[in-house]
């Protein structure tokens, strides 16, 4: 199973991305789409929740993904099921995101899912996405994420910041070090991503 759906009153007509969200999904949509992500089939959400997402926005990529490469399918089905076996990792992810929301519109809560699942590669968050740099990655993050993003005062990776965060939340996800400043990592948790 994918990720879940997000629920929406019945009857009513999916949201229409509004600002820059429109741009970023696109290009995140695309990339997925080529096999230039690590993203899941469908960017990791749940069936209605993404045909919602490209009948408002993207009507002109319904069926795009027929004319991919087949393995770019394949590797995309085989994320879906990745992305299952670390499903209360996603959760977290997601929820640590959706706690930092805008409240500008209700495709934070799509993004926070397919940022979530992006987190779950092993590249640059940026990448994972098929985002074009990490400064468009930020933009993102600031955009819809404000209250998370503003917490990330030394310019963390962002990846690593989300997980420095969870781990200061409840201790899961242990750092090597009880402080970042004599981490022997300290040098993939910052600094530039090429
Ligand atoms: S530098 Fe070390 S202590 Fe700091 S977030 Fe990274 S792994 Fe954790």
């Amino acid at each position: 199973m994918l990720a879940q759906a997000l629920p929406r009153p019945h009857g009513e007509a999916p949201p229409a991305l509004r600002g820059p969200n429109h741009a970023w999904l696109e290009r995140i949509l695309l990339a997925q789409r080529q096999g230039r992500s690590c993203l899941p089939v469908r960017l990791g959400l749940e069936d209605a929740a993404y045909a919602a997402l490209i009948q408002a926005n993207f009507p002109q990529l319904a069926g795009q993904y027929d004319s991919a490469p087949p393995q770019v399918p394949e590797r995309g089905a085989l994320r879906a099921e990745l992305l299952e076996l670390r499903r209360d990792e996603w959760q977290e992810l997601r929820d640590l995101l959706i706690n930092g929301r805008a409240d500008r519109e209700p495709f934070e809560e799509a993004l926070a899912c397919i940022v979530a699942a992006a987190c779950l590669g092993g590249d640059h968050l940026w990448r994972d996405l098929g985002l074009a740099s990490r400064e468009q990655l930020r933009e993102l993050l600031e955009y819809n994420f404000p209250r998370l993003a503003a917490r990330n005062t030394h310019n963390m990776r962002w990846k690593k910041f989300f997980y420095r965060q969870l781990c200061e939340q409840d201790g899961g996800y242990v750092c090597r070090s009880p402080s970042c400043e004599h981490c022997p990592t300290y040098h993939d948790c910052f600094g530039e991503e090429r």
